[in-house]
Order: structure tokens, then sequence, then C-alpha cells
């Protein structure tokens, strides 16, 4: 398998005694959305800011395609988008120049950036009028849209997405869903996606790893997870019994 990102050994504590991460190995597909599934305090946002380097392990080795992770942390963190909860965008900018910030940073030619601009809002569903207004004139739904075109402006070979879609109420979400899956099938950028929700998780992701307490409890292609879950705690939370 291509992996996109692998974790060989990794241990965490942020305190001494506890540990945050026990012994994690995964390899996770490259081309694909992985979503990684656990109750809050599992250790998920740990995870996924092992992979960008937010947080270094104690124990074990990181790979991003396939290398560990370089010296060069500002380059390195230009080839992958991350987006969190809430958007996180700036309120005293517009959401265009949200969107495009990075790439203007970067030193892209104006051409290629509306270029860009452009196809990302059609992909996401986003109309043009929303471009000159702030973060704070649009719906919750609209800016967790833009908060994702941002995070794929620069067209990163990785994706890295942490609870996304969960300040949006839930009829909202099922049209983000729609706009994520679509340019999921337009770009095909290897995503991590961590959630709570196993609904969420089942309807996005090709792969699943579910984590209780810092253990990785059963990984593997979400059909055969949802055939033969591996255990109480994985069967507890198809049924949705553990939210
Ligand atoms: P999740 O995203 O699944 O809710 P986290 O990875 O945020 O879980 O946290 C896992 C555990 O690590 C929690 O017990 C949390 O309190 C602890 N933790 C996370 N980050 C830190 C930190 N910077 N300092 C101390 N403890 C932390
Ligand atoms: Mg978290």
């Amino acid at each position: 398998m291509n992996a996109c990102v692998s974790f060989e050994g990794i241990g965490k504590s942020f305190v001494p005694g506890q540990l945050v991460l026990d012994d994690v190995n995964l390899s996770l597909p490259a081309g694909a959305t992985t979503a990684i599934v656990g109750e809050s305090g599992s250790g998920k946002t740990t995870l996924l800011q092992l992979v960008n380097a937010v947080v270094r392990p104690d124990q074990g080795t990181i790979r991003v395609f396939g290398e560990p992770i370089p010296e060069d942390l500002v380059k390195f963190r230009r080839r992958i988008g991350y987006s969190v909860q809430g958007a996180g965008l700036f309120p005293h900018m517009t959401n265009r120049d949200n969107v495009v910030l990075l790439a203007r940073l970067e030193g892209w030619a104006s051409a290629d950036i509306e270029g860009r601009y452009a196809s990302l809002l059609e992909q996401m569903g986003l109309p043009e009028d929303v471009s000159d207004r702030y973060p704070g004139e649009l719906s919750g739904g609209q800016q967790q849209r833009v908060g994702l075109c941002r995070s794929l402006m620069l067209k990163p070979r990785l994706l890295l997405l942490d609870e996304p879609f969960s300040t949006v109420d839930p009829i909202t979400r099922v049209g983000v869903y729609e706009s994520f899956q679509n340019v999921q099938r337009h770009e095909g950028v290897s995503t991590v996606l961590v959630t709570h929700d196993m609904r969420e998780a089942v309807k996005l992701a090709s792969t699943l790893v579910i984590v209780n307490q810092g253990r990785v409890v059963q990984a593997g292609p979400t059909a055969d997870v949802l055939a033969k879950p591996d255990g109480d705690y994985v069967a507890a939370l198809l049924r949705g019994q553990l939210e």
C-alpha cells in the first residue's frame, strides 16, 4: 500500500506516567480519506498534530509519504492543508482574502490565484457573492466551506481535518459533506479526518481507525469494520451508544 502517513511505534505523554498514545502502529492509504474515530480525550487531536509536527512523539517515527518529518517545517507544512473545528477564519479579512492569503504569501501569480479560487468556490458550492463579505456575515455551514477552501488553496498533498463539521448543525452538515465529497472526487487529496461521530466517519471515509484511551482498537477498510467490529467497544460505537 502507498501510505500518506505511517505511525511506527508511537508513544506520547504530556504528563510523566500518563500515556496519551500507546504504541500506535498505522499505515494510512494515500489518495483516500481515513477517519480517526474515538471519544473525547482518546488522543485523536494528538495523533493529527503529530503529523504536522505541532506535537513530537516520545517514541517512534512518523513518515509522511514515506519520509520522516524533515527539519524545515515551514516548507513541509505548506504541502499540508489543516482545518479545525469552527473554521478558524480571520474575522477582519474578507472570505476571499482568507482563502487566498497563503497563495499570495507564496508569490503565486494573480491569474493562478483567481483560477484556483474560482474552482474551489464552485466545487464547494459557494456563491460568488460570499467573496467580498466577511466570515461573520456567513452561515456556519458557509464558513466551514470557506475554511475547507482555505485549507485546499495550495493544492496540498495531505489534508488534516480535526472535527471540521462538528459545529455545523446536522441538517446543514449534510450539504457540507456533499461539497467535501465533491472536492474529494475532483482532487483525490489524501485526507485524515478526526471525528467523534461514527456516522460521519462511515459516510466520508474508506478507511476507519478506532481509538480508545490512546490505543488503536481496530483499523481497516470501512466495509470490513462494519462487517466485523473487533470487540464490544467498536460494536457499541457503531450502534451509536457511546456518543
Ligand atoms: P481528543 O482529540 O481525542 O479529544 P486529545 O488528543 O486532544 O484527545 O487529548 C488526549 C489526552 O491528552 C487528553 O487526556 C488531553 O487532556 C491530553 N492532552 C492533550 N494535549 C495536551 C497538552 N498539550 N498538555 C497536557 N495534556 C494534553
Ligand atoms: Mg480533539
